[in-house]
């Protein structure tokens, strides 16, 4: 670490300097409190799989020589909640490593990544992923990787949460591209909105158990988003559905 060299420096400096210096012990100690909080989130969410597992085992213990219905539900059971918790720590690493996230920018038609993405996604769930109208041509300067793992993401959630057709609609403003994927779906209350991009926030616990959430998604597209200097925001109506928009600066 370097040391600061104090010889010599005004009063006005030295003012300037200890306003400074409180500045940085303010960041860090917010810096401090946020990863406290995210390590103790961790560790509670990871215990909800891990609870399951050591029940599942215990039944198993105890029954699955006896009862082959058991058995198979129990190794069914300890299959997904394993699946889940890797899913769930390969978020949290890539959510604790996001501070220096680096992007590997290039251009491209934004049209073409995102038909890509929307075909890998009708693909593996046989769901409707259409375009609402004819795309523009718009070129982005973005990490293509990264956005396909936000369109991922978003599309996935819509999936999630809808039964329907699911639409998506490119626009440009004349600083933005907008990509908004659209559901009628069960749709976000109001007073949840605001905090769906928090770290494991989930609007309903129980059916985002069964759906396999970790309430990490939408906070990873965010940084995602916000690394390239861009930002995602969302209308929702409670029943009818939602629209996640991406917004990304055009050059
Ligand atoms: P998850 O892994 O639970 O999907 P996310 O961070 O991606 O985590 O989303 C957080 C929560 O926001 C979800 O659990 C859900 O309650 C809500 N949500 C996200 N997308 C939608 C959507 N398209 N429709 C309704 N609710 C949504």
């Amino acid at each position: 670490f370097q040391r600061l060299h104090l010889e010599g420096k005004s009063k006005d400096e030295l003012y300037q300097l200890g306003i400074t210096f409180n500045h940085m012990m303010t960041m860090l100690e917010e810096n401090y409190y946020k990863q406290e909080q995210f390590v103790s989130d961790a560790s509670h969410e990871l215990k909800t799989p891990l609870t399951a597992i050591e029940s599942y085992a215990t039944l198993l213990k105890r029954w699955g020589m006896k009862k082959p219905e058991v058995l198979e539900e129990s190794v069914d059971a300890i299959y997904a909640e394993a699946l889940r918790m890797r899913e769930m720590t390969q978020q949290m690493l890539e959510l604790a490593s996001d501070g220096n996230q680096r992007l590997d920018k290039a251009s491209f038609q934004a049209a073409d990544l995102i038909e890509e993405s929307m075909k890998t996604m009708r693909r593996a769930y046989e769901r409707s992923i259409e375009w609402q109208a004819t795309p523009p041509e718009v070129t982005v300067l973005a990490d293509a990787s990264k956005l396909k793992q936000v369109l991922f993401i978003l599309l996935d959630n819509a999936i999630k949460f809808s039964d329907t057709k699911i639409e998506v609609a490119l626009s440009e403003t004349n600083s933005h591209l907008g990509i908004a994927i659209n559901d009628h779906g069960v749709g976000i209350p109001d007073e949840d909105i605001a905090h769906v991009f928090e770290r494991f926030y989930r609007v309903d616990k129980a059916r985002s158990r069964k759906t396999g959430g970790t309430g990490l998604g939408l906070s990873i597209a965010q940084r995602i988003i916000a690394a390239h200097g861009g930002h995602i925001d969302v209308q929702s109506t409670q029943g009818e559905g939602t629209t996640f928009t991406i917004w990304l600066p055009t050059e």
